[in-house]
C-alpha cells in the first residue's frame, strides 16, 4: 500500500478534481471514514462537516437504516437495466415522491445526477411543445445567479457570468436571462423586482420553452434568499404566456430551506420539477424530474411517440432503495422543528460577524447561512484554517457558508459558527 504521502502525490498528479486545475495545487484531505457529522481524515483528525457533503447527506454519515437498505437492496440486486424491465424500489420510490411534492406532479423519470434531472427537463419542456405543434419553442428564460449544473444545456441557464459563458459561446444555447431577484425573502415585496421576467416573457415567449429557476434560494450561485412572491408572480406569468416553468429543488427539496419543498413558500405547483442532492442522503448519486399528467400524455401522441431520453443506469435499485430508506427516515422525526432550530441558532450565532470589518452580509434560511465577505476568499488559505478548527466547509467566491446535516447537535453547530466567526475575524 501507498504511504499517505505517495496517495496525496499520485491524487496531485493523475486525478482532477471538481472545479480543479491539473496538477492541483489545492491542498486535498484523505479521509479514511465518515460517521455521524464527522468526517475522519487519515491522518486521524476529525472534521465536523458544516456542508453535508456538498448539502446532501442531511442525516449524517454511515446511518444504520441507509446502510441496512443498501445491505438488503445488494441481496436481491445492486442493479438491473430499465427497458422493459421495473422493481420494487423504482416504483416504490416514485410513489414517495408523488405523494411528497405538489399534488399536480404524477410522473418520475429517475436519472444519475441533478445536472442530468435538469437536461431530463429542459428536454421534456422543448418535446413537449413539438408535442403541441410549436417547434419555435425551444429557448428557456432564467434569472441570473442561478446554477442548474455542469452539462451543456443545465450550464446554459447558469449565470453566464459565473459559469464563464463566453469559453462556451459557440457551443451554449442562447438563453433569456431576467434580473435575478432584489427583494429579500422577509422583505416587502415589490413589484418591479419582476419587471424584467415580465417583459421578457412579453417579447420572447413565442421562443420560450420553459422558465427554468431555483424557486427562494439561489444556493451556487450565491446563496441569496429572494421573495416567494417572486416565485409566484412568475408562475402567473408563465401560465398567462403559455410558458412551463421548471423549478429546480436539487438544491431547496427535502426541507433545506425550512419548507420540504421551496415552492410551498409561493404556494404553487411547477410544470415540472427536478430534484438529486438530498434524495439519497448523500448516499450515492440519484434525481429525478416529475412532471403533470397534462405534460407527460402528449408525449404519446407527439412525432415521437416518447420521451426520447433514457440513461443506463436509469432508476438504479440500489439508489431508489436507499433514497426511499431516506425519505422515511425524514418523515420519522418533526424535521421541520430541526430545521427551524438550525435556523434560528445559526442566526443568533452569526450575527456578531456583521459587526467585523471583512463581512458585508449575514443571512440565514432554514439550515443554510451565508456570510457575504467584501473580497473573495482564498481557498488554499482559508480551508486548512477550518481544518485546524476542526470542521470542514468549502467557501466560494466572497462566501463562507454552511448547510450542516439536520442531525447535527447544538455544541456541534456551534463549533461550526465559531470557526466560521474566527476565519472571517482574521481576514
Ligand atoms: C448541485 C445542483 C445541480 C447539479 O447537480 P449535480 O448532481 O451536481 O449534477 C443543479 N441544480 C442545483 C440547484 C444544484 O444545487
Amino acid at each position: 500500500m501507498d504511504s499517505l504521502e505517495q496517495l496525496v502525490a499520485l491524487d496531485r498528479q493523475h486525478v482532477w478534481h471538481p472545479y480543479a486545475a491539473m496538477p492541483n495545487p489545492l491542498p486535498v484531505f484523505p479521509v479514511k471514514s465518515a460517521q455521524g457529522v464527522r468526517i475522519e481524515l487519515e491522518d486521524g483528525r476529525s472534521l465536523i462537516d458544516g456542508i453535508s457533503s456538498w448539502w446532501t447527506c442531511i442525516h449524517g454519515y454511515n446511518h444504520p437504516k441507509l446502510n441496512a437498505a443498501a445491505q438488503a437492496q445488494i441481496e436481491k440486486m445492486s442493479h438491473v437495466m430499465f427497458g422493459g424491465l421495473t422493481h420494487r424500489p423504482a416504483v416504490d420510490l416514485a410513489k414517495k415522491l408523488i405523494d411528497l411534492t405538489p399534488a399536480e406532479l404524477q410522473h418520475v423519470f429517475f436519472s444519475d445526477s441533478g445536472s442530468v434531472s435538469v437536461e431530463v427537463a429542459m428536454k421534456m419542456a422543448v418535446q413537449y411543445w413539438h408535442n403541441r405543434g410549436r417547434p419555435k419553442k425551444t429557448h428557456f428564460l432564467t434569472i441570473r445567479n442561478g446554477y442548474h449544473g455542469d452539462t451543456f444545456a443545465a450550464m446554459s441557464a447558469c449565470d453566464p457570468i459565473n459559469g464563464m459563458h463566453h469559453l462556451f459561446s459557440g457551443l451554449l444555447q442562447q438563453q433569456y436571462f431576467a434580473d435575478a431577484p432584489q427583494v429579500r425573502f422577509a422583505q416587502t415585496w415589490q413589484e418591479k423586482d419582476i419587471e424584467s421576467f415580465k417583459r421578457l416573457l412579453e417579447e420572447k415567449s413565442d421562443r420560450i420553452a420553459a422558465a427554468i429557476f431555483e424557486p427562494v434560494v439561489q444556493n451556487a450561485g450565491g446563496v441569496r434568499f429572494y421573495h416567494p412572491e417572486y416565485v409566484r408572480r412568475a408562475s402567473e406569468l408563465c401560465k398567462q404566456h403559455d410558458v412551463l416553468l421548471i423549478l429546480d429543488e436539487i438544491a431547496t427539496g427535502f426541507g433545506r430551506s425550512g419548507k420540504l419543498f421551496a415552492c410551498e413558500y409561493a404556494d404553487i405547483c411547477p410544470d415540472i420539477m427536478c430534484v438529486g442532492k438530498a434524495l439519497s442522503g448523500g448516499f450515492m448519486s440519484l434525481a429525478a424530474t416529475l412532471t403533470t399528467t397534462h405534460i407527460s400524455e402528449t408525449f404519446s401522441t407527439g412525432e415521437a411517440g416518447v420521451f426520447m431520453h433514457g440513461p443506463t443506469f436509469m432508476g438504479n435499485p440500489l439508489a431508489c432503495a436507499v433514497s426511499l430508506a431516506n425519505l422515511e427516515l425524514l418523515e420519522s422525526y418533526d424535521w421541520q422543528k430541526k430545521v427551524m432550530q438550525i435556523e434560528a441558532q445559526l442566526k443568533e450565532d452569526l450575527a456578531p460577524c456583521q459587526a467585523l470589518a471583512a463581512v458585508k452580509d449575514v443571512r440565514a434560511l432554514g439550515a443554510i447561512a451565508a456570510i457575504e465577505l467584501h473580497n473573495p476568499v482564498d481557498i488554499a488559505t482559508v480551508q486548512p484554517l477550518f481544518v485546524e478548527q476542526g470542521v470542514w466547509l468549502r467557501p466560494f467566491g466572497k462566501l463562507l457558508y454552511t448547510m450542516p446535516p439536520y442531525v447535527i447537535q447544538p455544541d456541534e453547530l456551534n463549533t461550526i459558527t465559531a470557526a466560521i466567526y474566527s476565519v472571517a475575524a482574521s481576514l
